[in-house]
């Protein structure tokens, strides 16, 4: 698949401030805070490595789902 290259420079700058927003999100989990779901208001699931082999952040009806990598 090609991709235009000004596509895909918008495209890391999109992934990098998404990548921030989830390590926010990340740390208020981690202190017990309770982060919502930005399209069905559910509270999200912090999935840990040790909790689940696709660790990551997830609502219950799967609209977030996002990939973590715990380095
Ligand atoms: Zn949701």
């Amino acid at each position: 698949m090609a991709i235009d290259l000004s596509q895909f420079s918008e495209l890391q700058k999109h992934s990098k401030a998404s990548f921030n927003n989830h390590k926010k999100m990340v740390k208020q989990m981690m202190v017990g805070k309770v982060v919502r779901c930005e399209l069905c208001g559910q509270p999200l699931t912090l999935y840990t490595p040790e909790k689940s082999e696709h660790s990551g952040i997830r609502c219950d009806k799967g609209c977030t789902d996002v990939a973590l990598d715990f380095c």
